[in-house]
């Protein structure tokens, strides 16, 4: 048995009006072929994949086709989504014949001419693989899951915890889905609905102790335990992408039992309409939080800044809460990250020790961003370069390029070449900087931030600050989205009316 696994991984946030280019993805780290399968083992879905086939009763052949990923940022140009999806048909023709593919995918990518990537890829794999060669997929669950990427596979398996903790343990699970299909005669059918609501991440923490995001992932995990069930997910989907598809969107996939799918889409659906207001949190003002992060005394301040949250595609330039910063005399270490090429370019012309005149912020989020200037002093010059585990990653390759740790009395700014995760402590850490200990620490991120920081800071302040990926996202200009959709619109009454999808193995 040969099975083909890939990935085409990015998030696509429209509001950043820098676009994601083909160079964007080879840079981050493109793959293929065997070096893939030998280099992605122990990584993210791809790991999930890799393992899990090793251990099935008979092990199959594993046929790389391609990873191909590039950090969350702006539209993907026209250019690299024809490469993209050139490069993954004409692998999966090299791979040919097949018994059956796994492919990991985010869900919501968009390109200029292409708001559906994904479906127009699936939809190409499908024309090559006929209908009866199973087609596994994974996703986000910020996906944006259009009715051509469900009627183009067999079953889709979506992440359940945000933090992203359980990304490879998707992998498994997919993994464990395509088995059922292919060595144990499960006919997959799949009840899928579009939920008109599009909902912040603040509050839809997985991993708390308590709340309605915890329930979820508990009665989904509880579901996929049934035997009828074969996967069941909920896609709250990225809310920055300005385009004439969007929703979030409740799939679920039983072996052969429509009224079943139908019934247990038909109550995820309605639970998630029903907790829509719970998303919404309390954002600070920028200066609040900063003034509540001086009142405090002891321990580490965390200050989310989803607004210009790298890990929701936005620019990572933004330097608002930077400029309140500024405004105080901490006693200990504040951390700010920018990404912010010119300026490490200029750090390293004059090397470490050198005192710096710099412009920060503006350069990249053109629409929303501020500017900063300062003086500053060069710490340290290195490259970014980690590997991420935790929310997003398992073993997750990490380059950021050439960076510069940038100092302003106690203040500590870590100026990167590239995007990347603003928030993770490898970051600070590959800087020379212990998060831990530092009175404050903005992090590029709207929720995922807490898995890592939770249990480390004394306290954690959501920021409202303007930005390409902002929590109030509905009072910003959005012109192309489906109305009504909350929370732009208020609806007094939506019900769910599930549409069916009957893979080709389960009508064969
Ligand atoms: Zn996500």
């Amino acid at each position: 048995m040969r099975v083909a696994v890939g990935q085409v991984w990015q998030e696509t946030n429209t509001l950043n009006p820098c676009p994601t280019t083909r160079e964007d993805f080879e840079l981050f780290g493109v793959s293929r072929g065997a070096e893939m399968v030998s280099k992605m083992a122990h990584t993210n879905e791809l790991g999930g994949f890799i393992q899990s086939l090793r251990q099935w009763p008979e092990t199959p052949e594993i046929v790389g086709l391609a990873r191909l990923p590039a950090w969350p940022g702006g539209l993907i140009t026209r250019d690299a989504y024809e490469w993209i999806a050139d490069e993954m048909a004409s692998a999966l023709d090299r791979a040919l014949p097949v018994d059956g593919v796994l492919l990991a995918l985010h869900g919501a990518m968009a390109a200029d001419g292409y708001p559906d990537v994904e479906g127009s890829i699936l939809h190409r794999f499908r024309e090559r693989i006929g209908n009866t060669v199973p087609l596994v997929i994974t996703l986000d669950l910020h996906a944006n899951i259009t009715p051509q990427m469900a009627a183009a596979v067999d079953a889709m398996v979506l992440y359940h915890c945000m933090p992203h903790v359980d990304i490879q343990e998707t992998g498994v699970r997919a993994t464990g889905v395509l088995e059922r299909v292919t060595n144990k005669g499960a006919r997959p059918v799949t009840a899928y609905q579009r939920v008109p609501v599009v909902l912040p991440a603040e509050r839809a923490n997985t991993e708390a102790e308590n709340g309605f995001a915890v329930r979820r992932k508990q009665r989904l995990q509880e579901l996929e335990r049934m035997p009828e069930v074969i996967s069941a997910g909920v896609s709250v989907v990225q809310p920055w992408m300005d385009i004439p598809d969007l929703s979030s969107t409740v799939v679920v996939v039983t072996d052969n039992d429509e009224t079943l799918a139908v019934e247990l889409c038909r109550e995820l659906s309605s639970e998630l309409w029903d907790t829509r207001r719970e998303y919404l949190g309390e954002l600070e003002s920028i200066e609040a939080a900063v003034q509540k992060a001086a009142n405090c005394t002891e321990g580490l301040t965390v200050l989310g800044d989803a607004a210009d949250a790298t890990t929701s595609g936005a620019p990572g330039d933004s330097v608002w809460i930077l400029q309140e910063l500024l405004k105080y005399d901490w006693p200990n270490l504040a951390v700010v990250t920018v990404v912010a090429p010119d300026v490490v370019e200029q750090a390293s012309l004059q090397g470490i020790g050198s005192q710096l005149h710099v412009e920060l912020g503006g350069r990249r989020d053109t629409r929303f961003g501020t500017t900063v200037s300062l003086d500053v002093e060069v710490q340290h010059l290195f490259d970014a370069e980690f590997a991420l585990s935790g929310h997003i990653g398992t073993n997750m390759p990490i380059s950021m390029g050439k960076s510069a740790l940038l100092a302003i009395n106690n203040i500590r700014i870590i100026a990167t070449t590239r995007t990347g995760p603003h928030f993770a402590p490898e970051l600070f850490q590959t800087a020379g900087i212990d998060p831990f200990s530092a009175a404050v620490i903005v992090a590029k991120s709207p929720c995922g931030f807490r898995a890592v920081y939770t249990s480390r800071a004394h306290q954690i302040i959501s920021v409202r600050a303007p930005g390409c990926a902002p929590s109030d996202f509905w009072t910003y200009p959005f012109e192309q989205i489906p109305r009504p959709l909350w929370p732009w619109d208020e609806m007094e009454h939506w019900s769910p009316q599930p549409q069916l999808f009957v893979s080709g193995i389960s009508r064969s």
